[in-house]
């Protein structure tokens, strides 16, 4: 608003300037000769005319200034903006990051077997039956240390999380995370599968104590406060 009104003051000027330029070369000659009619009518006109002009100047500087004021305030009113948003957006991302779960369960479906012995040996994890497809997810935030063949398990995923615990998700069907990842607890990292020695699909997850000991899943992710 004030940068057009001083952009309209500034053409004024300008043709009140171009009107100014338009009086005789030497108007202090006329102006001091008071013997002839003409000549102080003219001296007069070149006096308001002078007059106007330092009047205009006036303007000019103030609507200058006016518009520098108005630049300075539209500044200041942006990077104030600039500030609020990064402050908000940081807030909201804190607040997510809070409400984020910090474990989660690998996957829906049907706990058909336990850890511990099982047909004269160690089961090391337990077996979550679904349909093939079904998402698996990371039990907890961390990195992906495996995701690819592996010997008994056809396709898995090991992530390694923030206190030494790696998770095993064995016999996936497809991958959707690479090793060196960063993962979210909840993020899906791959599809459950029957790929491996398996019976049918499900998800054999083992929870991994320091990353060397094998330790119940049920029992790991009950103290999270989340069930299978
Ligand atoms: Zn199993």
């Amino acid at each position: 608003m004030k940068n057009t009104k001083a952009r309209s003051i500034a053409t004024s000027l300008a043709v009140a300037g171009a009107l100014t330029l338009g009086v005789p070369s030497s108007p202090s000659a006329y102006a001091k000769d008071g013997s002839h009619g003409n000549d102080g009518v003219v001296g007069m006109t070149i006096n308001l005319l002078q007059h106007r002009q330092k009047v205009s100047g006036a303007v000019v500087r103030d609507a200058l200034r006016m518009a520098a004021a108005h630049h300075e305030q539209v500044v200041r009113e942006r990077a104030a903006a600039a500030a609020a948003a990064a402050a908000s957006a940081a807030a909201a991302a804190a607040e997510a990051a809070a409400r984020a779960p910090k474990y989660a369960r690998p996957a829906n479906g049907v706990l058909t077997s336990g850890f511990g012995a099982r047909w004269g040996t160690q089961h090391r994890g337990v077996d979550i039956a679904n349909s093939v497809g079904t998402p698996i997810r990371s039990a907890a935030d961390g990195v992906v240390v495996n995701a690819g063949p592996a010997a008994g398990f056809g396709l898995w995923v090991r992530v390694r999380h923030a206190d030494g615990t790696i998770t095993v998700y064995g016999h996936v069907d497809r991958l959707l995370t690479s090793t060196g990842r960063s993962v979210r607890a909840g993020d899906q990292i791959a599809t459950m599968g029957n790929r491996g020695q398996s019976t049918g699909p499900h998800l054999h997850f083992e929870v991994w104590q320091n990353g060397v000991r094998a330790i119940d899943p049920l029992s790991w992710l009950q103290n999270q406060g989340v069930s299978i």
